[in-house]
């Protein structure tokens, strides 16, 4: 059984009305599983102190976020990273952000509690936090809590980051830790924010070998990311034999993300989101927390979401979104949404370049396996 994780609080994490990550997608999702009738009662969270954060976040930067967001005026934002187009300051900043983090934390704990395998926590993501400063959307890391938390309870855990941008902030938390494994395919940081996540970022010290990147070419497809599970995820958990897989599920590798330049389809994701869970089923007894991140497409993003969501919950796959929520959404976006929950293939043109981007893939992570495999003894 899937547990759901919710709190409607999350809305107050709200960086503005232009701003791509808006709260208006998780609601797009919730809506579409009521319309289905298929949402269980989420277990709402609490929202983390802003103490709760010292074990990941540096004291100075938390007291910034915390008087910044209630209109407490500090000089030098800048150097926090907060204050700029990426990361405006808003009201409700630091409170939004202290319950997403509540509920990735809540996720972990229901899997050490043993009262749950699988959990959906609808929000959370936020893998580009730093210790001591805000960036890509992201204010407090939830992610790196959770984990710091399964951690010390002796867990090990794999960290899974399929969002088309490099998970920064969790693989910088756990560079030299031997407990967490972080694994992350994005495309390229020579293309795209935040400009780093490279084969060559293999960890520290007894965390070496455990860090691990796949930079994927721009336009890549889902044949990538296939070759990427069987060659990269299915070995390092198979060996690393985690007690939990924490995956941040950002849907911007979509090839209608705005943001982003990879192409995949729903199809694709639907087998990416099948593939992660027997994997864990596998590797890990089941024990998978997935939360939401990055997708910036608002007619795609709730789409992949729910798709997660029935995958997750052995739901069927239907064919048609409801004509409610679809006209109710068309006429709030100004945008036509699909008839079909599943993208039309042909979903985009053939691309020039296809058979040379999956061989410069495929080639990245044939680097990256003989990097870390002479230390997976
Ligand atoms: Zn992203």
């Amino acid at each position: 059984m899937c547990r759901i994780i919710y709190n409607p609080k999350y809305s107050l994490y709200n960086l503005g009305e232009s701003h791509p990550f808006s709260p208006q997608r998780t609601e797009m999702l919730i809506e579409l599983l009521k319309e289905w009738n298929i949402l269980t009662e989420p277990i709402e969270p609490n929202a983390v102190l802003a103490s709760d954060l010292e074990v990941i976040h540096d004291r100075n930067y938390i007291n910034t976020v915390e008087k910044v967001s209630s209109g407490i005026n500090v000089e030098d934002i800048n150097k926090f990273g907060l204050g700029n187009a990426d990361n405006p300051i808003f009201e409700g900043m630091a409170e939004g952000a202290r319950y997403q983090v509540g509920g990735t934390v809540l996720g972990a704990k229901l899997l050490m509690e043993n009262k749950a395998n699988r959990i959906l926590q609808l929000g959370g993501g936020f893998h580009h936090a730093h210790n001591n400063f805000a960036a890509g959307f992201c204010i407090y890391n939830d992610l790196s809590l959770a984990i710091n938390e399964m951690v010390n309870f002796g867990w090990h855990v794999v960290y899974l980051d399929i969002d088309v941008h490099h998970g920064d902030g969790v693989q910088e938390m756990f560079y030299s830790h031997d407990y967490v494994m972080t694994i992350s395919i994005h495309e390229s940081g020579e293309f795209l924010f935040p400009g780093k996540g490279w084969v060559h970022e293999l960890g520290q010290g007894s965390g070496r070998a455990l860090k691990m990147n796949v930079p994927l070419e721009p336009f890549s497809e889902g044949s990538s990311y296939l070759e990427f599970l069987d060659k990269v995820l299915k070995p390092a958990l198979s060996w690393f034999k985690p007690n939990a897989l924490v995956v941040q599920a950002g849907a911007d590798a979509h090839f209608a993300d705005p943001l982003a330049d990879n192409l995949l389809t729903t199809h694709d994701y639907e087998n990416i989101f099948r593939q992660i869970i027997e994997f864990a089923d596998k590797s890990c007894n089941g024990k998978v927390l997935f939360t939401l991140g990055g997708g910036y497409s608002s007619t795609a993003t709730p789409r992949i979401w729910a798709l997660l969501y029935l995958i997750l919950n052995n739901l069927d796959i239907p064919e048609y979104l409801p004509k409610n929520w679809k006209n109710h959404w068309e006429q709030m976006l100004g945008k036509t949404i699909p008839n079909t929950l599943h993208d039309k293939l042909p979903a985009y043109e053939i691309i020039p370049r296809r058979e040379e981007i999956l061989k410069i893939n495929k080639d990245v992570i044939r680097r990256l396996m003989d990097s870390v495999s002479q230390y997976w003894i």
